[in-house]
């Protein structure tokens, strides 16, 4: 199954033997052919206009936006260093990085719209790198500062020396099928709550569990249901902070859906037709995410029997 979701794709060559070196990512922080991609609380930079694009800047930019900030290292592409940088903090540079002046700050979500499949794959590496310094800055172990190692894929401990390294959390995402239904629901806490859009179930995998026992744990705390053979589909990197969904197709094994009341708004079976008409925004009793998401083409692999 070769599907290039949103936020994969990333051309990004992460450079790990580059990494290890400090002298040459502090020269590359400072050479005028990197290039950097600012980020303003979690916002994107981009080009506004008629080719709209990621927003990077140069080393000399930076320097004349009086930037006092730390680069984190995405890795090499086209023969450059690319890096990421927070200017939250940077007033200066935020209030020149302006409409005015051709650039905007876009969420990480709506700025998919605009860019291309690799740019969005950049996008969710800089979000979720980002993301974690900024929760990381003292030591899990001891409360001791960290600081940066390996241009941002490590922070270490200023005290034990502990190193850190940044989390990927995995989380299940599953379309269940008893053959001619498939399983969707609201979840309460989503942003799906009280629409009329239904997805695919999903949760994160425990400590010590397997995808398949995640799957099975998931939909029985969330359905009822019990699954039997659990297939692997496709993934798809979700930077909201940093998860990695992992997409599921399982068959029921029973149909009597129990759905818990305190994490689910609903939970339904829908037929292959409610759910093909649904697809092509034609069910007026049912919604279905959009293709940003791996629901989405989860719940289209179904419907045409992939
Ligand atoms: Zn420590």
């Amino acid at each position: 199954m070769n599907i290039s979701h949103v936020y994969s794709s990333n051309p990004v060559d992460r450079g790990e033997k580059e990494r290890r070196d400090d002298q040459w990512i502090a020269d590359k922080a400072k050479d005028p052919t990197s290039k950097f991609l600012p980020l303003k609380d979690l916002n994107v930079l981009v080009n506004k206009g008629d080719q709209d694009g990621l927003g990077w800047v140069g080393a000399a930019d930076l320097e004349r936006l009086g930037v006092d900030a730390s680069p984190f290292f995405l890795g090499s592409l086209g023969g450059s260093a690319h890096f990421v940088i927070d200017i939250s903090a940077q007033e200066k540079a935020v209030s020149e990085l302006s409409e005015e002046n051709g650039f905007r700050f876009v969420d990480a979500r709506s700025v998919t719209e605009i860019l291309s499949g690799p740019d969005s794959g950049i996008v969710a590496q800089a979000r979720a790198q980002i993301n974690w310094h900024n929760r990381n800055g003292f030591c899990a172990i001891c409360g001791g500062e960290t600081y940066v190692k390996r241009g941002g894929q490590v922070r270490k401990c200023s005290k034990c020396e502990v190193e850190n390294y940044p989390r990927t959390d995995p989380v299940i995402i599953v379309v269940v099928s008893d053959g001619d239904r498939c399983l969707l629901g609201q979840s309460r806490r989503g942003r799906l709550n009280r629409t009329n859009t239904y997805s695919a179930l999903a949760g994160f995998v425990d400590q010590g569990e397997s995808i398949e026992e995640a799957v099975a744990r998931e939909v029985m705390e969330e359905a009822g249901i019990q699954v039997g053979q659990v297939r692997y589909h496709s993934s798809q990197p979700w930077p909201f902070p940093s998860s990695l969904m992992i997409g599921c197709h399982a068959d029921a094994a029973t149909t009597e859906i129990n759905f818990d009341n305190d994490e689910m708004n609903d939970v339904r079976w829908f037929s292959r037709d409610e759910v093909a008409l649904a697809l092509e925004g034609k069910n007026d009793t049912l919604a279905v995410p959009q293709p940003i998401a791996i629901a989405h083409h989860l719940i289209t692999a179904w419907v045409k029997g992939d």
